[in-house]
């Protein structure tokens, strides 16, 4: 049987002495204040076992790993029309790239670059105004995570609200298009938000569990998504959950994952665990450097990767 304390154990010792590496996200000023040498592991299977390792307790910036989050609700709000809006495919792009946006008429390529989160947001603000669609956000991921203290860094939302100009760009872009229902400024300030919802690893990787049991959350009990659309979100996540790292992520790691700037990945290994890992710093294509190499370790380690030993 696998011995995951140890696994898990010896991935975070086996790579403390890089911790530190890889470059904060200074493009929004509040995470360039992150202390960078932080790192923590949580892994929670399927039947509830919680192993962890560092920094796993400490609150973070999740970023666009929200967009795993909101992508549920919309689909859960208009389903498959929500393919109508964004795309399927990975982008190959940055993750806030104008370039494909023109070439595919304000269609987004998926709903986790910037200007597909931005389509979803803008289907989460649907009959709302842009203060509930937050509050519905956040009260979605706390049932997920079972915990109620989980909340906005209103610091980390101002600084992206001040500075988030190529954001600002995508969606009035998508709008001139018609891919827009509501003011840019509305479905941004929901976008902001969401990004600055802040988790610890353990926070995350519970919450991340319905992807890892066929849809339901194995502690509750309470189904969050039919198994069909569980296992579509981990497709979405495996094809484009780290931009234009999506491939080199499969290849080391092969496992869905879903990364944000502010240096977390959560990682979903089907019917056996959720694994969020958190290290601030990041590689070229803007995912946690320390947190892919944790992963690719326990991935081998465990023998999870979905492609096989
Ligand atoms: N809020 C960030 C942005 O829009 C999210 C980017 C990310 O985490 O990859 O730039």
């Amino acid at each position: 049987m696998t011995d995951l304390k140890s696994i898990v154990d010896s991935v975070y010792h086996d790579l403390s002495d890089r911790i530190g590496e890889g470059k904060l996200a200074d493009y929004i000023p509040e995470l360039a204040t992150v202390d960078p040498r932080q790192f923590g592991i949580a892994l929670v299977t399927t039947d509830g076992k919680l192993y962890s390792a560092g920094d796993a307790a400490t609150a973070f910036s999740i970023q666009s790993i929200s967009k795993v989050f909101t992508l549920t609700l919309a689909l859960g709000k208009i389903g498959d029309g929500l393919w109508k809006r964004v795309g399927r495919e990975p982008s190959g792009n940055s993750f806030n790239s104008i370039v494909q946006l023109e070439q595919e008429k304000g269609k987004p390529r998926n709903p986790f670059i910037n200007a597909g989160a931005i389509a979803v947001a803008d289907v989460v603000l649907a009959g709302h105004v842009p203060k509930e669609a937050i509050g519905e956000i956040v009260q979605f991921i706390r049932q997920l995570a079972d915990d109620d203290t989980i909340a906005i860094d209103h610091n980390v939302a101002r600084s992206e609200t001040n500075t988030g100009y190529r954001n600002v760009a995508l969606a009035n872009f998508m709008r001139s298009f018609g891919n827009l229902n509501h003011p840019a400024e509305h479905v941004l300030g929901v976008y902001f938000h969401h990004c600055a919802v802040a988790m610890s690893c353990h926070q995350l990787a519970h919450a991340g569990l319905y992807l890892a049991s066929a849809g339901r959350n194995p502690l509750s009990g309470g189904s969050v998504v039919s198994p069909s659309r569980a296992r579509r979100i981990n497709a979405l996540m495996l094809m484009c959950g780290h931009y234009d790292g999506s491939g080199d992520f499969a290849y080391r790691v092969g496992l869905p994952g879903k990364s944000g700037v502010g240096g977390g990945i959560l990682a979903i290994a089907p019917g056996k665990a959720s694994i969020a890992v958190w290290s601030p710093g990041l590689n070229e294509n803007g995912n946690s450097q320390l947190g892919s190499a944790a992963l690719e370790l326990l991935a081998q380690r465990t023998g999870w990767s979905v492609f096989g030993q």
